[in-house]
């Protein structure tokens, strides 16, 4: 916005700021609100500048392999195979286009994923809160802040209380700082600006209002371009294990081509351009050159099948751990729950009331022994009702649909609550105005807040867990008025049995001060306080997460319940979700007591913890990591953040969660919904699965190619298949056919199995095997052919043409062997397979035919027509090799069986 003073923000009050912008500190109107988006646009950062996608296609020639085939292209030509420098030509062409469009979807994927995690900002427009879309942010509008939200635009500041704010990625500072209101000189360093708070820096405590004074791209961190080109690449630990194997492997295949080529030529006195052939062919054949960009692409179709399941991936790395997750640690409320709640019983000195209601409508008879009661009779109620409404901050609306709120769920309860017993909310909040507040903190686990009437009385209310309530208090509020001396014992009686309902319980009190009394400080509200009564609010578990977590346990997954809640709430709503051990719960407390060896024991077989703050699951984190599992953590406050990223998975709400949270996850999920945690960890198993079965395909069929080319090179025969064919069955089929396992669905017993090691190898002596079996019997079946066609005497063309087609064929029928790579038994369904394995199947078959059967391919890629009845024999062969590695498979699983069996016995 034009700054008309010409000073800079940070010099000006906060007064002369609200002038210069021409804002009433109730905010905008949304009228010029919308006028002014038209004039500054949104406010969203510009996006990184992507690389011009010719850039990107020519980096699809950068590798290794494609360097060699280029060279091999001048040399043919140098030796006048035109041909063949035309295949060769073609086929690094068609590879790279095929490099560049799946790059392309895979980029989309993680763009989409990245638009979902957009910012909310509230804002006061007319006096209003709304939450609004970040980017809907204006110059001149009054922005909230609270602990735990990223600040949206460059504000200047206009009321703090506490406010604390992390600055790092603009100054590289990680100590927050304190803001406060004083104007400081122009040429103060950004760090040091008190009275301003910048986009993009994270709020750690404190609450705070500000005006917005720039967005987009005229912010400081939209003037730092630079910083936001930091786009993430697609990879994972794994892949990048992967990757630098496929290096070094390609490095050992240069190196015995060249040895090949010399012992070749001077030792073996081959022709020069037969042996070269030969060996670009082995070096062809040999290098998983598709491998790379099929496991990328495994991943992105990962990341999009975990969205679908509202599960946000953040840091890619987290798939691969998810399929590894042996505890999932889970807050209970809102995630567990529905968090829809609504009071059921109020607790007083002398009763106990018992509320009805659906929803949020403010209708509901209040019983006391099953007689309907009016609050007035009651005079205790209204005190109750009045606490309830002013120590709040969500607020509750009638729109067509019904009630709504907006707000903590819990917090909107009590407004229903307030309603219920009679009060006028709008008369309450504009007689008993709000001076001061202490947050709700999960530290303390309470709320306070200093309001002040017209005729000069003050008091302070205090709403939180009972516990906390009671050990402030000093009195307790008589039926009949005035103040009796606390009764701990019964008030504790009383929350347990309203908590061993499985409801969330709360206590309220108040404490008159004098008016001048106008800042609310902790040690305010420490000591002699008057208990007014408590109250009871259910909020049923989820039914979906009953059997998400039954699902976990099949899958040798514990869950663990982690809450801030009473113990006997926890324990109740427990028993509901069929948590294991429900009877058994720690504490905060208890944890406290604990040293780290006494917890470690403890933390295996306890699934309960109540009344934690946000440092106790840091500690169950690393207690369950020293086991050497893997962990999956939820989490939605600020000081949730440690915990978050010390587990393996940390996992944010993308609802109710704070951006410190979201920012600190590797997962956020779009629902806070349990079920998409166990959904996410279903995928992550998926996607895993799925590499490990790209790998076991790709592998051996470069093997077997390689042996091929090897054992006709050592024995002296004419190559079998030419490296020419080589060329296109690895860059064109297996491409394709790869590509089908990226897509393969989960399959049935995924979730049935334990959990795998973290430390698990990808090459396992098993995998090892199979490479070994199948590329043996790939190599016979080439062989096999091509001796038969020789036999026959049939010419050298026709013999590799059929050749080559069998090895595709055997490729096919290994794809649908790895698909059911886990299964004991070979079901239609397995068989039928996916669209996507047909699609490629059929695409792959389609291009086998025309490579034999039309004439300028068969000129070019040196293959004649093969018979129908040699034709017939090629798919047969397919049929043997497919029946022996299922036997195969069939007898390893037996024995496996056998020896756990003898084991147990
Ligand atoms: P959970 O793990 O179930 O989300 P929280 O940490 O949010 O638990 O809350 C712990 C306890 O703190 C609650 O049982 C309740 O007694 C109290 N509490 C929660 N929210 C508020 C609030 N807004 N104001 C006062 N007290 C609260
Ligand atoms: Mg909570």
């Amino acid at each position: 916005m034009q700054n008309r003073t010409n000073k800079t923000w940070h010099e000006m009050t906060s007064d002369d700021v609200l002038q210069a912008l021409h804002v009433s500190p109730n905010g905008l109107s949304p009228e010029e609100a919308a006028s002014r988006l038209d004039e500054y646009g949104l406010n969203r950062l510009p996006e990184p500048t992507k690389e011009n996608w010719v850039i990107r296609f020519l980096r699809h020639f950068h590798n290794i392999l494609i360097y060699v085939l280029l060279g091999s292209a001048a040399m043919t030509a140098v030796l006048g195979h035109l041909s063949d420098t035309l295949v060769i030509l073609a086929v690094v062409i068609v590879n790279a286009i095929i490099g560049f469009i799946q790059e392309g979807k895979a980029e989309a994927a993680m763009d989409a994923i990245r638009h979902m995690l957009a910012l909310k900002a509230s804002v006061s427009r007319d006096g209003m809160r709304h939450l609004i879309d970040g980017e809907m942010l204006v110059p001149g509008d009054i922005v909230l802040l609270e602990a735990g939200d990223k600040v949206p635009a460059d504000l200047r500041l206009l009321q703090v209380n506490g406010l604390q704010v992390q600055e790092s990625i603009l100054t590289g500072e990680s100590v927050p700082v304190k803001k406060d209101l004083q104007p400081v000189a122009v040429h103060t360093p950004l760090g040091d600006r008190g009275c301003m708070a910048y986009s993009g820096t994270l709020v750690t405590s404190g609450l705070g209002w500000g005006i917005v004074v720039a967005t987009g791209a005229k912010t400081e961190i939209g003037r730092i371009s630079g910083m936001l080109s930091t786009v993430e690449t697609l990879t994972t630990p794994l892949l990048r294990q992967m990757d630098v194997f496929a290096r070094w492997l390609t490095a050992l295949i240069l190196l015995i081509a060249g040895v090949l080529l010399v012992f070749g030529h001077f030792v073996a006195r081959f022709e020069f351009t037969e042996i070269f052939m030969a060996v670009v062919g082995l070096s062809v054949a040999a290098i998983p050159e598709g491998l790379p960009a099929v496991l990328t692409i495994t991943l992105a179709v990962g990341v999009q099948a975990m969205a679908r399941r509202n599960a946000i991936v953040r840091r890619l790395p987290a798939i691969e751990t998810l399929g590894a997750v042996s505890v999932i640690c889970t807050d209970k409320t809102g995630t567990l729950t529905c968090n829809e709640m609504m009071v059921a019983s109020v607790v007083t000195e002398a009763h106990i009331f018992s509320l009805e209601g659906v929803g949020y409508e403010p209708k509901g008879e209040i019983r006391l022994n099953d007689a309907i009661v009016s609050a007035c009779e009651h005079a205790i109620l209204d005190e109750i009702g009045r606490v309830a409404a002013l120590c709040n901050d969500a607020s509750l609306h009638h729109h067509e649909g019904g009630w709504g709120i907006v707000g903590d769920p819990m917090e909107g309860a009590l407004l229903v609550l307030s309603s219920k017993i009679g009060l006028d909310l709008q008369e309450e909040l504009a007689g008993w105005v709000r001076t001061d507040v202490i947050p709700f903190d999960a530290k303390h686990r309470f709320m306070a807040t200093l309001n002040h009437d017209h005729e000069n009385h003050a008091f302070i209310a205090v709403k939180g867990a009972p516990e906390e309530i009671l050990s402030m208090c000093a009195f307790q509020r008589r039926v009949a008025g005035g103040s009796d001396p606390l009764n701990k014992a019964y008030w504790h009686e009383k929350a347990g049995e309203i908590a061993g309902q499985g409801q969330r319980v709360l206590a309220f009190a108040v404490k008159p001060v004098r008016p001048e009394h106008t800042v609310l400080e902790l040690t305010d509200v420490a000591q002699e306080l008057i208990l007014i009564g408590m109250v009871g609010l259910i909020d049923p578990p989820r039914p979906e997460a009953i059997d998400a977590i039954s699902e976990c346990h099949a899958a040798g997954i514990r869950v663990k319940m982690i809450t801030g809640d009473h113990k006997d709430t926890a324990a109740a709503i427990a028993k509901k979700l069929c948590l294991r051990n429900s009877d058994q719960v720690l504490t905060g407390a208890d944890l406290d007591e604990m040293d780290d060896q006494t917890l470690a024991a403890a933390v295996v077989e306890t699934d309960i913890f109540a009344r934690t703050s946000p440092a106790h699951k840091l500690r169950l984190v690393m207690a369950l990591q020293s086991h050497g599992m893997t962990i999956a953590m939820t989490g939605d406050g600020v000081n949730d953040a440690p915990a978050l990223k010390r587990a393996d998975a940390g996992i944010a709400m993308g609802l109710k969660g704070s951006e410190a949270a979201k920012e600190a996850a590797d997962l956020v999920l779009a629902d806070d919904n349990f079920v998409s945690i166990a959904a996410a960890v279903r995928e992550g198993r998926t996607v895993y699965d799925n590499i490990k079965k790209v790998i076991s395909w790709t592998l051996p069929t470069n093997a077997g190619e390689a042996m091929t080319i090897v054992v006709a090179l050592l024995f002296g025969m004419t190559l079998p298949i030419t490296p020419i064919q080589i060329l296109w069955i690895n860059l064109i089929t297996a491409i394709t056919l790869g590509i089908a396992l990226a897509f393969e669905p989960t399959e049935n017993n995924t979730m049935q199995r334990p959990p795998r090691r973290r430390d698990e190898p990808l090459l396992t002596g098993e995998l090892a095997w199979r490479i070994i079996f199948v590329s043996v019997l790939l190599l016979g079946g080439v062989f096999g052919i091509y001796a038969y066609a020789v036999e026959q005497s049939y010419s050298v063309e026709l013999a590799r043409t059929m050749a080559l087609n069998t090895l595709v064929v055997m490729e096919i029928f290994h794809l649908f062997f790895i698909r059911n790579i886990y299964g004991t038994s070979l079901k239609w369904a397995l068989i039928a397979g996916t669209k996507v394995v047909w699609l490629t199947v059929i695409c792959v078959t389609a291009a086998q035919f025309a490579i034999t059967y039309l004439p300028p391919l068969q000129t070019l890629f040196a293959t004649v027509a093969v018979p129908f009845w040699d034709g017939v024999m090629i798919v047969v062969v397919g049929l043997v090799f497919f029946a022996i590695i299922e036997i195969e498979k069939r007898l390893r699983l037996l024995l496996s069986e056998m020896r756990t069996g003898s084991q147990e016995s």
